[in-house]
């Protein structure tokens, strides 16, 4: 005799559910968007999100899980929580202003300065960025110290980093603290890097319509190419004014979900 379907069934196919993922990174990190992107809470161990009104804390699973784990590894060290700004909107694609790239999901960018003594929402919303780096004498601002080598450090050595983008004297501070450690070719000199520091995770594994960037040379890069970085300082005068904002092409899958509101 037919009985029906057992509710046990059901309880365990829902149960289940949460393991299935759509998740998915498409196109480039300046060109491209995200598909089943997780929101990483406004507080977890050893980190705070700042400016949260923005929404811009989506990322693929990978780098939520990446920031909490990073998280855990700041508390170990009895590091102050660290201050995660921009991320990716839920749908990625290009922000309305600011950055270029943040559009797959797999960009996040983690403040330098340590976190205000009050951590209440307003206080995290308003929070002042602090720059590392006097500009006219060109040398590092005594706010830079130990505890942010240390942080730097730590959010390089992962593995899915494929890069993490610093102004050009912090790599260099990074070199001469860190000598030969292999994870240093991740750390990539690039200006207007001197608040914060961007971390990109390469494409996750089975992203197929993810475009990965060419991987870093071999090597700690800290000789020729970042002495000329530090030569050129020419890209490091803020030319000033808004930037036109940005609209690259995306990719087939992105064009209709980008402009869906979320
Ligand atoms: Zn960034």
């Amino acid at each position: 005799m037919y009985k029906g379907i057992n509710p046990l069934w059901l309880v365990l196919l829902v149960g289940l559910m949460p393991a299935f993922s759509w998740a998915q990174a498409v196109g480039g990190y300046a060109a491209g968007c995200q598909f089943d992107a997780r929101a990483l809470p406004a507080s977890g161990t050893g980190f705070h999100v700042i400016r949260s009104s923005r929404e811009r804390f989506y990322g693929q699973p990978t780098l939520i899980n990446y920031l909490q784990a990073l998280g855990k590894k700041v508390e170990q060290a009895q590091l102050p929580p660290m201050l995660v700004a921009d991320i990716a909107m839920k749908r990625g694609g290009p922000f309305a202003y600011g950055h270029r790239s943040h559009q797959t999901g797999l960009d996040a960018d983690i403040w330098l300065r340590t976190p205000p003594t009050q951590t209440s929402p307003r206080q995290l919303e308003n929070v002042p960025a602090v720059d590392m780096v006097n500009h006219s004498l060109y040398i590092l601002s005594p706010q830079f110290k130990d505890q942010q080598r240390q942080l730097i450090a730590l959010a390089a050595q992962d593995p899915r980093v494929s890069r993490i983008f610093v102004h050009p004297l912090i790599k260099q501070a990074m070199c001469n603290t860190y000598g030969k450690a292999p994870w240093l070719n991740r750390l990539r000199p690039w200006f207007g890097h001197s608040s914060h520091f961007h971390v990109r995770l390469h494409c996750p594994p089975g992203d197929k319509h993810c475009e990965p960037q060419a991987k870093v040379a071999p090597g700690t890069g800290c000789g020729s190419e970042l002495a000329s970085w530090i030569k050129d300082k020419s890209g490091a005068i803020s030319s000033g004014g808004a930037r036109k904002p940005y609209r690259p092409v995306l990719p087939a899958q992105c064009q209709r979900w980008v402009a869906q509101k979320p």
